[in-house]
This record gives structure tokens, C-alpha cells and sequence, in this order.
């Protein structure tokens, strides 16, 4: 094996250990056999040094060096035996971590590609035939995104992920003043975020004074909670979806209370029919509704918002 074959496998750290070295196709897949040279070694229990050459365990270990196909390390791991206290060991691997059969220098290619905002678990997983969730755990373990300091005005907030997620929703925590993220986290359960915020110092907690939210209620306990301090401020955006989901279902139960249908206590087809038709002036402001008569073709009548309001108001109110 030449340098040049060390260098394109990316082992040229390994250049000194190397023994054998060869390559061949399978089915599509890059075969790299590997087998570094003996090495002196004791006992891991007794420290002996008497042991002997026991098998060879092959290992396969996943060395993406290319984007085009599938390599593998084919590892000739020694395994040895110690003649005082019969245990059984392996040899040091450099490639990969222990239980795992994924090499580093992919790791560390998998981290770098990650660098890209545009680059997702999904697309790393496709350039370097691993799973998803091999990509998820690697980031997990070595990336740790540095949160920045909680803010006086915090927005939490949640965002979509994937249905097939384990965890449908993540929460994202933002500067509201600042308008920047502080942190992203994997889930918006209650547990979690009081775990989350129980390692934040308590007199950084202290200080966060309004936290903007939507109604989720576990968001709340968990304000309550960890920052007793702080008020809870429903942003508008919510709110408004929500007072206009009460509206709507007041103006759904009046209108279905004069249903033409005998069995109904009271019943005005006409009322049914203006509350279903003119449903949209309870989702407008009042000044954005047209200001002269509206032609109401079944009364064959001309109303005035203003009259349309009076009547059907207080027939909701009942
Ligand atoms: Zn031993």
C-alpha cells in the first residue's frame, strides 16, 4: 500500500500502526481491510504480561469517505488472553469508540458538514449512510449549544418539528427586546422545562420579569415554578385567535338554537340564516365593516351594521 492509497482512505494517522492494508468492491460498497501491527500489551486485570494471541474479531466499522458510496472498515481486532488469570481482552482500536461501529473521522465529517445551516440531520444522514438518528445522537453528544443569558422579557414559544419525531413540538426560548434566540430545546414538556430551568442560577431566573407565552397551560406552572418573580403576559396573537374561537362558538350554539327543526325550544329560521351568512362581522372591527346599507336578499331589507349588531348581540347574550 502506497502513502497515496493512506492518504485518499483518510488513515494517514494510522500510517505507523498500518500492516495490512487492502481494498476491494462489494455489491457497490468499498471494503477496507484492516489490520494494525501487534503491539505490546498487558493484562487489563492482572497486568501480566504474559498473554497470547487468542482470535481475530472482524469489525465493521462505517468510514464515509466519500459522498458517492458506502466504505467500510473491515478491522482485523486482536483479541489476546492472559496465561495467569485467563481473561480475555481486545486489542486498543484508534478508529472507532468502543460499542460503536462508526469511525471518528467520519464523526468529526459528519460535525463539520452539520456547520451549515442549510445542511440538515436528514441530508447527513443520506451523504454518509448512516441513520438519522446515529446523526442526531452525534450532534447531541458533542454539540452543545452555549444558551445566551435569560433576558428581562422572554418569549417561549413552540415550533413544529416533524410528526414522526419523537417529540412532535420543540420549544424555543427569544429575546423578546432583543429579538434573538436564547436557546432552542428538544420538547415543550413540562418536566423538561423545569429541569431546564432548575440548572439556571436563581438569581438569573429572578430577574426575567415578564414571560409572553401562548395559552399552553404547562408553560404557565412552569413560569409559576421556576420564576415565581415573573408575570405572564398571553401575547396578542393567541389571545385574539382564542377570544375569537369564543365568539365563534357563542354564534355557532345561538345560531343552531333557531335551526328550523320542531324539536328546537324557539325557532327562527331567519336568525339562523343572518347569524351563518354575515358570520365574518364577528372576525372584523366594527370600522372596517362596510358603513352603509347591506342588502339582505332573504328580508329583502337594507340593514346598518349598527342594527344587524344591536339584534344579533343581544340574541347571543341570551
Ligand atoms: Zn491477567
Amino acid at each position: 500500500m502506497t502513502y497515496d492509497t493512506i492518504n485518499i482512505l483518510h488513515l494517514e494517522r494510522f500510517r505507523d500502526k498500518i500492516q495490512l492494508l487492502e481494498t476491494r468492491l462489494d455489491k457497490g460498497t468499498l471494503i477496507i481491510e484492516l489490520r494494525f501491527h501487534k503491539q505490546e500489551i498487558i493484562c487489563p486485570v492482572c497486568h501480566n504480561m504474559h498473554i497470547k494471541f487468542h482470535s481475530y474479531q472482524y469489525k465493521k466499522i462505517i468510514h464515509s469517505i466519500s459522498t458517492h458510496q458506502k466504505s467500510i472498515i473491515r478491522f482485523h481486532h486482536r483479541k489476546y488472553q492472559c496465561k495467569q488469570c485467563h481473561k480475555i481482552f481486545y486489542e486498543h482500536n484508534p478508529i472507532s469508540d468502543i460499542y460503536e461501529n462508526i469511525s471518528l473521522y467520519t464523526k468529526t465529517s459528519i460535525l463539520n458538514y452539520l456547520k451549515d445551516y442549510n445542511h440538515t440531520f436528514t441530508s447527513a444522514a443520506i451523504h454518509y449512510y448512516v441513520s438519522i438518528q446515529t446523526v442526531i445522537n452525534i450532534f447531541d453528544r458533542y454539540v452543545e449549544a452555549k444558551r445566551r443569558k435569560l433576558p428581562i422579557v422572554i418569549n417561549i414559544d413552540e415550533v413544529f418539528i416533524s410528526r414522526t419525531h419523537a417529540y412532535k413540538y420543540a420549544c424555543v426560548l427569544f429575546d423578546f427586546k432583543g429579538r434573538k434566540m436564547i436557546d432552542l430545546l428538544p420538547t415543550r414538556h413540562k418536566h423538561y422545562l423545569i429541569k431546564y430551568f432548575s440548572r439556571i442560577p436563581k438569581s438569573e431566573l429572578d430577574q426575567v420579569e415578564v414571560v409572553v407565552m401562548d395559552m399552553w397551560t404547562s408553560y404557565k406552572e412552569v413560569v409559576h415554578l421556576c420564576m415565581p418573580k415573573a408575570k405572564i403576559a398571553v401575547d396578542s396573537f393567541h389571545l385574539i385567535r382564542t377570544l375569537n374561537e369564543i365568539i365563534k362558538r357563542i354564534r355557532i350554539d345561538t345560531m343552531n338554537k333557531y335551526k328550523q327543526h320542531k324539536s328546537a325550544p324557539v325557532h327562527d329560521d331567519m336568525y339562523y340564516y343572518m347569524l351563518k351568512k354575515f358570520h365574518y362581522f364577528f372576525l372584523k372591527n366594527y370600522e372596517d365593516i362596510y358603513d352603509g346599507k347591506i342588502h339582505i336578499r332573504k328580508m329583502q331589507a337594507y340593514w346598518h351594521k349598527s342594527i344587524y349588531f344591536t339584534t344579533f348581540f343581544q340574541l347571543m347574550m341570551i
